[in-house]
């Protein structure tokens, strides 16, 4: 499969994001909820002026699933889904990203507090995976795709399996080490007590299901 290469200012971030040694790394959380909810606020406003489309409250939530024994934390919406276009320009360039405020207005050899000033976006998720994976189903799409990233040495698309319209975000978690123990972002009542520091505000209901050992 081809390998597509990050535009080089997203590589630089992501770069940064992989050998980070900022200690809030649990903000990658934060930004994961925060999209998952954008993505749910465009379906419902699409909703709201599409007759076609039905806005049932009751199923749009965030789900998130923690897997213990494989070590992997997933956040799910049912908000708009990406196409194969969106995969590649949202998740593939700065530009797009929340990062450019932070592009913009600083070096990134500052990073430390930048990260917490105005949150990095998706990338953020690479201070505590080695692997990204995002499934999404775009709305009024057929298609399902499949986004896989190890790191800045760029990132694979194609086709996937996947019923409903919607994103799926795999976090594969860093080994441990010494300074970091990422198994911590598999504990139930860390994610909640994350969960209710950062996104306590979110409209939409968030989901928890933690299995494994
Ligand atoms: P920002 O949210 O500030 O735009 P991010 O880096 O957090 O920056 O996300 C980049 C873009 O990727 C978003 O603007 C959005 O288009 C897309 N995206 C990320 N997560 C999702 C998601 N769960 N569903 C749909 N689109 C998403
Ligand atoms: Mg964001």
């Amino acid at each position: 499969m081809e390998k597509k290469q990050f535009q080089a200012e997203s590589k630089r971030l992501l770069d940064m994001m992989i050998h980070s040694i900022y200690s809030q790394k649990e903000i990658f959380l934060r930004e994961l909820i925060s999209n998952a909810s954008d993505a749910i606020d465009k379906i419902y406003y699409k909703a709201l002026t599409d007759e076609s489309l039905q806005f049932d409250k009751d199923s749009y939530y965030i789900k998130i699933v923690a897997d213990k024994d494989n070590r992997t934390l997933k956040i799910s919406d049912t908000g708009i889904g990406m196409t194969k276009e969106d995969l590649e320009h949202n998740l593939g360039t700065i530009a797009k990203s929340g990062s450019l405020a932070f592009k913009n207005e600083n070096e990134l050899k500052d990073g430390y507090d930048i990260i917490g000033q105005f949150g990095v976006g998706f990338y953020s998720s690479f201070m505590v995976a080695d692997v990204v994976t995002v499934i999404s189903k775009a709305l009024g799409s057929d298609e399902a795709y499949k986004w896989e990233s190890t790191g800045a040495d760029g990132y694979t698309i194609e086709s996937y399996e996947k019923d409903s319209v919607g994103t799926e975000i795999i976090l594969t978690l860093k080994e441990n080490t010494e300074d970091d123990n990422y198994d911590e972002y598999v504990d139930e009542y860390r994610l909640k007590s994350i969960i209710k520091k950062y996104s306590d505000f979110i409209r939409y209901p968030i989901k928890m299901d933690v299995t494994g050992r």
